[in-house]
């Protein structure tokens, strides 16, 4: 598996001096002095006739070098230019590379991202502790000899931004039972101490999961408070998003959305919504776009078989959000837990309501109960906050002294009543596919 350069002491030691064999092996080690190991070879050819093995050894050396000169490229696409400079000033070019194996003692194995592929065992950077090297680390490697320079800031895709939210488990009501499986399933994961003690225990959790349920029941909300509560980076993308969006684009778009969690610093959750559009089964996808979905479901399905190895970032977890989950393709059901996210009943109706209303002035009168009683068996936790939205206008707008307006049982009844008429509600089925062709076309 090494590539490291090998030099056969043996037999070189017959042939050239105990001080010329040291050169070689400084001038093969630093790989720097190409000109030293020419010229050793050159007279290895002139002072021999006929071909000897360690002629072929030096030549091979030589050639490894000559190919690693070819090689030389600048680092491109690195984010960091300040970082870039300086690592150019001293080597000025350098090759990207990562770390894929930590040595016992003082090696460490690296693998270049140029034509030259293979894992290349290096001697550890004196410059840099053990610390600052683990596997999955980005580095810039001295293209002569693959030598770790210095290291680099990870790339990051501007499309995967980590999300940036400020929502908690308070802000998530008739959903306790949910929360405490989000918790005790993923949370365990994000949080490395737990998560170590658990392992030893020999505890297999897995390491993705799915939200099952209809729209706006709180998924979302439920994934944003989550990575709150364990500080964890989100990075969230809409399935059918990544399918059209990035057309052609999708399994590589899959691996940088899973390297950009695997490079966090902290736990990460992959969040991705409407899972069904990429996972879906087989004759379900040869109607359309087929091949696409199916390399980005390929993509997906080695993420998620790569979150089960000891590579990089521990501390990372998808969760996917479906509300058709008959069309999901079972190779991906198949590697995660389900949880079921359904309507709310009565009593999560209220806690929602009381969620979405809790920094209202709402007139005594008003029993949250009434309100739940008038609102129709099947709303979602989306259409109860539009509820208390409109509510909330309702009230604003009356004809009385500001300090004395308060959300009565009229604001939330004719709020419902709009909602039954179909005045409100996020749904937006008017905004569908199918219709705005009808519109566009009619
Ligand atoms: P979709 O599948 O359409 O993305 P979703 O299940 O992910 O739906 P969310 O996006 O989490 O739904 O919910 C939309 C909004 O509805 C939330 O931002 C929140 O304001 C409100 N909401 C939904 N469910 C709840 C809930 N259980 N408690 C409080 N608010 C809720």
């Amino acid at each position: 598996m090494s590539k490291q350069p090998e030099i056969r002491e043996d037999l070189l030691k017959d042939e050239i001096s105990e001080e010329e064999l040291e050169k070689i092996k400084k001038a093969v080690e630093n790989s720097t002095d190409l000109q030293t190991l020419l010229s050793y070879y050159n007279k290895s050819l002139n002072g021999n006739k006929g071909e000897s093995y360690y002629r072929d050894q030096i030549k091979k050396l030589a050639d490894k070098i000559k190919a690693r000169e070819k090689n030389k490229v600048n680092i491109v696409g690195s984010e960091n230019k300040s970082s870039r400079k300086n690592v150019r000033r001293n080597h000025p070019t350098v090759l990207r590379g990562v770390v894929v194996k930590k040595f016992e003692g003082d090696w460490i194995w690296v693998e270049p991202q140029s034509a030259q592929k293979g894992e290349y065992g290096v001697k550890f950077p004196e410059h840099l502790s053990n610390d600052d090297l683990n596997v999955g680390t980005e580095v810039a490697l001295n293209p002569q000899n693959f030598q770790i320079v210095d290291i680099l800031k990870k790339r990051k895709d501007p499309d995967f931004e980590s999300v940036d939210t400020e929502k908690t488990f308070q802000d998530v009501g008739g959903l306790d039972e949910v929360i405490q499986t989000l918790r005790r399933n993923v949370g365990i994961q994000l949080d490395d101490d737990r998560r170590k003690i658990i392992e030893k225990w020999g505890v297999d959790l897995d390491k993705s999961l799915m939200l099952v349920g209809p729209p706006g029941t709180g998924k979302t909300l439920m994934v944003k408070a989550l990575a709150n509560e364990y500080d964890a980076d989100m990075f969230m993308v809409n399935g059918p998003q990544l399918v059209e969006k990035f057309i052609g684009e999708g399994a590589k778009k899959v691996r940088r959305l899973y390297d950009q969690a695997r490079s966090s610093d902290k736990p990460a959750i992959v969040f991705i919504d409407e899972i069904d559009s990429i996972a879906k089964k087989r004759q379900e996808n040869r109607r359309h776009g087929g091949e696409e979905v199916e390399r980005t479901m390929s993509q997906l399905l080695s993420e998620l078989d790569g979150l089960d190895k000891d590579i990089g970032n521990q501390n990372v977890v998808s969760i996917f959000a479906t509300n058709k989950p008959s069309i999901i393709d079972p190779a991906i059901v198949n590697r995660c837990s389900a949880i079921e996210v359904g309507l709310p009943d009565n009593i999560a109706k209220k806690e929602i309501l009381q969620v979405h209303t809790r920094k209202f002035d709402i007139d005594d009168e008003v029993d949250l109960w009434n309100v739940v009683e008038k609102m129709p068996d099947e709303v979602s936790g989306r259409d109860i906050e539009q509820i208390a939205k409109q509510a909330a206008l309702s009230a604003i707008y009356k004809d009385e002294p500001l300090e004395d307006i308060k959300v009565t049982l009229e604001d939330f009844e004719s709020a419902i009543k709009d909602l039954k008429e179909g005045n409100i509600g996020m749904e937006k089925d008017f905004l569908s596919t199918d219709n705005l062709h009808e519109e566009i076309f009619a």
